[in-house]
């Protein structure tokens, strides 16, 4: 069995969203200074690096993180190559959207330096291709930067995909991986009440069967 770790790694520096907090960790205790251990203090949005955003970030009274149906976020999933595109289009994604199987779009965006500020020329979805995504039955969608939709549009993608119940995951580092077929576990912080959290999320290779063993 092969895992793929496809987080982004948090760290001080790192692309956040305009106007979010930075990334910052701030030693508590350190056993050098002489201390039992080491421990220290995280300060962040609840949308840095990997992360899930839950209904209740765009829809009022919507299932915040902690009511999640873990089911959405963890299964098959399939790692689409959208690379060469400046967005994922209605037909880029018409017909290759089976039900019940999690698309994760790999585009140029994974290719961009994790370590480097914020850039607004991410590849995101066009409205179109959302309405797309929602019509199709899958579960959630995973994309390699930090919105499902861009600077104009990203409300309207947002909302079209959470109404159908469709999760979004963003923030996924896909550069390393193979287009096909997985099983993805990714696990969001449960903050109650939250509209969003930081994920590790990896994929693994080879489908669970019925029973939950892994071939591959
Ligand atoms: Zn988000």
């Amino acid at each position: 069995m092969k895992i793929h770790d496809i987080s982004m790694t948090l760290r001080p520096g790192m692309a956040v969203w305009p106007g979010d907090l930075p990334f910052e960790r701030t030693i508590h205790t350190a056993i050098t200074n002489g201390s039992d251990s080491n421990t220290s203090s995280l300060s962040l949005s609840s949308h840095c690096g990997t992360h899930v955003d839950a209904p209740l970030h765009f829809l009022p009274g919507g299932a915040g993180i902690d009511q999640l149906d873990m089911h959405k976020i963890a299964g098959p999933a399939r790692v689409l190559d959208c690379t060469g595109r400046s967005v994922v289009d209605t037909s880029d994604l018409k017909g290759k959207l089976p039900a019940g199987v999690i698309p994760l779009l790999k585009t140029d965006s994974s290719s961009l330096p994790e370590n480097a500020p914020f850039r607004d020329d991410y590849v995101c979805l066009t409205e179109g291709a959302a309405r797309v995504v929602a019509e199709s039955g899958v579960p959630a969608i995973g994309v390699d930067y930090l919105s499902v939709g861009g600077l104009q549009n990203g409300t309207e993608v947002h909302r079209i995909l959470l109404k159908a119940g469709v999760l979004a995951i963003e923030g996924l580092r896909l550069a390393d991986v193979s287009p096909g077929d997985f099983t993805l576990v990714c696990l969001p912080l449960k903050v109650a009440g939250g509209d969003g959290a930081p994920a590790r999320a990896v994929l693994i290779e080879g489908s669970a069967d019925k029973a939950g063993n892994f071939g591959g």
